[in-house]
Order: C-alpha cells, then sequence, then structure tokens
C-alpha cells in the first residue's frame, strides 16, 4: 500500500499542474479570441516561460516513482489507478524530451500559429512551409526521445485515439471509400435541392440574436458555459464548470453559425457532463479525439439537422428573418441543411462528403512521415487530393491547404479521428434509440432527455474506461463501422429519392 506521505505528494502535484494547465488555457483561449495581435510576442515568450515551468513539475522524477508505484497498486481503488496509470503514461512521454527543446519547440507552435494565420489571409502557402517543415522536424524529434517500437505515425495516431494505428484506419477508410463512393456518385448525379435561400444575406447581428435562443435550447447554461466569436471555431474548458466555445457568424451563409454551434456545444456538454468526483484529476477529460468529436457529431448532424430537433426552433428562426424564410417549409429547411455536394472547405462540407476531407488528409500526414510525400509543393499534392477524391480543387490556399490550423502546432494524427467519431456517433444513437422515441422528445422540444441519456451512458465516464469499453457499456458491442455506412446510406438514399 502507498504511504501516506506520497498519497499526499501525489494529490498536491495535481493541484499544482491543474493550476498551471488553467493558466496556459486561459491564455490560449485569450490568444485565439480577444488578445490584440500586436502583443503576441511579449505573450508568447512568457507563455513559453510557464509551459517551462509546467514541465519541470510534471516531469518531477520523484513523482514519476509515486506514480509508477501507484499505477500497480491492487489495494488502491480503481479510479486512482486508472487516474495513476494515465498521468504516469503521459509523464514518461514527455520527460524524455530536455526541457530547452521542449521550452523552444512551445515558441516555435506560437509562432508557426502566426505564421500560418498571415499565410491564410494573404493566401500565401509559401508563407508557412518553413514553419510547417520545422513542426514536423520537432515532433519527429520528441518522437525519437520515447524509444517506442511503434512506427512514428502510429505513436501519433495512438496518442489521440489510443488503439488505434495505420493498419485499423486503413481498414476504416478502406470500408467508407467502398460504400461511400458509389453513394456520393449517386447523390451528385440526383435532382438537386433547392438551398439557396440558406445564402441570402442574414444580418450577424440577428443570427447573434438567435444563437443565444439555441444555446437555451440546448442547456448551454451560463452559469458553467460561455460562447464566444472567432475565425475557427472551438472548444476549450478548464474544469467541470468552466467551458468555453466560439462560433462564427457568416453573412450569407444562415447554417454555418447554427451547426458550428450545435457541434461546439456537444464538446462542452461532455466535459461538463462527467462525474464531479473527478474535477480537477486527469479522468475529468472526454477520453479521446474521437470520443470528443462523436458526441459534436452527434449533437450536430444525428440530432440537429432534423425535422424533429428544429420542429420547436423553426418557427422562432422564421420570426427573426422573416423576409428570407416566410415562405420555406420546415421540411425544405431540413432537406437544406443536409445537400450534399463536394466542397473544398471541411468545415463547411456536408455530413456525407466530410469523410472524405478526412481521407485526403490522413494520406497525407501517412506520406509525410513515411516519407513519400514532401512539405515542399504540399499545396499541390493537397489540390491533386482533393480532385482525385471530391472532384474540386482551390484556387486559394485558404480554402487548400491553409483552411485547418492543425498542422500548425504539429497536431498530426488528430484528423483521423474527426471521420471516427462521426462512426461512432451512429453506433451511439442505434443505442439510443433502443431507450428513448428520439423524435417524439424532439417535436416536445425536450433536448435534455437525449443528453441526459449521453450522460448516463457516455459523459460521466471521462478517461476512467477507454473507448472502446465506453463503446462496449453504452452499446452492447465494440466499435462497428456497419452502423454509419448503414446510416448514409438510409439517410441519404432517402433524402434524393435514390
Ligand atoms: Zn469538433
Amino acid at each position: 500500500m502507498i504511504s501516506s506521505e506520497k498519497l499526499q505528494k501525489y494529490k498536491d502535484w495535481i493541484f499544482r499542474t491543474s493550476a498551471y494547465r488553467m493558466a496556459l488555457n486561459i491564455i490560449s483561449i485569450d490568444k485565439m479570441t480577444v488578445a490584440p495581435a500586436g502583443g503576441s510576442a511579449y505573450r508568447d515568450a512568457r507563455t513559453a516561460f510557464l509551459a517551462g515551468e509546467l514541465f519541470t513539475i510534471e516531469t518531477d522524477p520523484e513523482i514519476f516513482s509515486i506514480l509508477a508505484e501507484m499505477k500497480d497498486d491492487e489495494d488502491l481503488d480503481g479510479d486512482t489507478k486508472r487516474a495513476a496509470y494515465l498521468y504516469w503514461k503521459g509523464t514518461r512521454d514527455t520527460m524524455c524530451i530536455p526541457k530547452e527543446e521542449f521550452v523552444e519547440a512551445a515558441e516555435l507552435m506560437d509562432a508557426s500559429y502566426d505564421a500560418w494565420l498571415k499565410a491564410k489571409k494573404e493566401d500565401d502557402y509559401s508563407i508557412f512551409e518553413p514553419y510547417l517543415k520545422k513542426v514536423i522536424e520537432v515532433r519527429r524529434k520528441f518522437y525519437s526521445y520515447r524509444n517506442s517500437d511503434m512506427d512514428l505515425y502510429d505513436q501519433m495516431l495512438d496518442d489521440y485515439e489510443p488503439g488505434m494505428n495505420r493498419e485499423k484506419y486503413d481498414a476504416f477508410f478502406a470500408a467508407l471509400k467502398e460504400r461511400l463512393i458509389p453513394l456520393i456518385q449517386k447523390v451528385t448525379a440526383a435532382k438537386r435541392i433547392e438551398d439557396s435561400f440558406l445564402y441570402q444575406n442574414y444580418d450577424p447581428a440577428l443570427q447573434k440574436q438567435f444563437t443565444d435562443h439555441l444555446l437555451a435550447y440546448l442547456h448551454f447554461d451560463p452559469e458553467w458555459g460561455y460562447q464566444n466569436e472567432t475565425e475557427h471555431p472551438f472548444t476549450s474548458w478548464t474544469c467541470e464548470n468552466d467551458c468555453r466555445t466560439t462560433t462564427k457568424y457568416v453573412e450569407n451563409n444562415i447554417a454555418s453559425a447554427m451547426l458550428s454551434t450545435i457541434h461546439e456545444v456537444g464538446h462542452a456538454t461532455y466535459e461538463h457532463d462527467i462525474d464531479d468526483a473527478y474535477d480537477g484529476m486527469i479522468l475529468s477529460e472526454g477520453v479521446s479525439s474521437g470520443m470528443h468529436e462523436s458526441q459534436s457529431r452527434l449533437f450536430e448532424n444525428y440530432l440537429g439537422r432534423t425535422e424533429a430537433f428544429w420542429s420547436t426552433l423553426y418557427p422562432k428562426l422564421q420570426e427573426t428573418f422573416p423576409e428570407q424564410l416566410k415562405d420555406v417549409s420546415l421540411k425544405e429547411f431540413i432537406d437544406a441543411v443536409n445537400v450534399s455536394v463536394p466542397s473544398l472547405v471541411r468545415t463547411e462540407a456536408d455530413e456525407l462528403t466530410y469523410p472524405l476531407h478526412i481521407m485526403v488528409r490522413y494520406e497525407i500526414e501517412k506520406g509525410l512521415f513515411d516519407g513519400t510525400i514532401s512539405v515542399e509543393g504540399l499545396d499541390q499534392t493537397w489540390n491533386a487530393k482533393y480532385r482525385e477524391y471530391l472532384g474540386v480543387e482551390a484556387d486559394k490556399a485558404s480554402e487548400g491547404i491553409l483552411q485547418d490550423v492543425h498542422w500548425s502546432d504539429g497536431s498530426f494524427g488528430y484528423f483521423p479521428t474527426y471521420a471516427l467519431g462521426s462512426a461512432f456517433s451512429a453506433q451511439f444513437m442505434h443505442a439510443m434509440r433502443r431507450d428513448i422515441d428520439v423524435e417524439s422528445v424532439l417535436k416536445e422540444g425536450r433536448f435534455d432527455v437525449c443528453v441526459n441519456w449521453l450522460k448516463e451512458h457516455v459523459h460521466r465516464y471521462g478517461c476512467r474506461y477507454d473507448a472502446d469499453e465506453v463503446l462496449r457499456r453504452a452499446t452492447g458491442e465494440s466499435f462497428n463501422v456497419n452502423y454509419y455506412l448503414d446510416y448514409l446510406e438510409e439517410k441519404y438514399t432517402k433524402l434524393y429519392h435514390l
């Protein structure tokens, strides 16, 4: 049994590290939302210093040996052992990196983010290219310090989605390709659905007013959540009662901000609903990127794009925009928000073609790390893949390779979890429908009934179990891609009368 003195050191360490993490997180949210760009050099240097301080605390050898002892201590309860194991694993993978290099990398990532932003604004990939090269070098080097037997990119995939690797993702994307490409071809050849009314002029101030109503409908409570505006919507959190989301109002697109709001609130609700007992601990986080994305996409697509979801909201939307929507029925509105057309920008993509956007990124990342794809001319490689899979090509880098923020800080291995998460959602929905008449409760405006089901079967566990165990507990089986493919086939066959 671990001594009470060591246990106290462990608890103090958790409190100290969580304090630093909270500060760094708030600084990062501030940088991405409201901080004036002029102060970035001053702020970045101090942020890197704080990250270095946290690094020293996190990699304390004494704590590492306490964690090693705790993770195998049979006298400890399951929650504590699991938390110790996760902290131990994280510490093991961080402490192998020399501190100076870690601090330098934090500064590089900040500079790289700024370069990406400038490159995107100026539509010029060459501004970002040298940074991307450096970021990849740093990632390669850091992973090499782990001395793992695993392939480099497999390690990255495993960091975002423990248990996943190229072999499993290859099989997943092959299944998607086999059934989705013929379906997309049929949809593209089918009669077009009228959706031009979504792209009229919609005053952003009125959109914001409606979004406040939507946030209330979603039970996104100001007591624990706050929504801001950014170029690239995201969600971040410091604890279960402080979750931040952002959205972006697009003047000539009414669906964009509404759907991104529903999506981000899905992420925030997951964090908020995790068991209180885990607050401040590593168990109080979503278990994996894929699981997180499954919750945001379940909100956005499986609920947020249905007639039942909008049945009580739509009259309010019509009232907000009478000129644009008075002659558009609820059914016409829902058909329009589900239109599938191959497009350039991932975050604006429809549900059916979305996984192909991810496949492009997955193949590029795989190629960057096995040496078959080079950073030079990557914008052209990108365009070629879009031509091949989606039949479209960007003439502006901001709508091509520069559209996503992820590679600016070296988040390689993250993208595939977006497609995987969408597939998890289908399996959760299948299980939810066994217990709840989803259409009926939504028609009564009872979104909370669906949220409570998710809280009970998915959210509350946080990191207590790995993703596959959560799937088994909630649905009775391990991950099965067929729920996702069946769902897409059924939905789009019906929508397009195929
Ligand atoms: Zn998301």
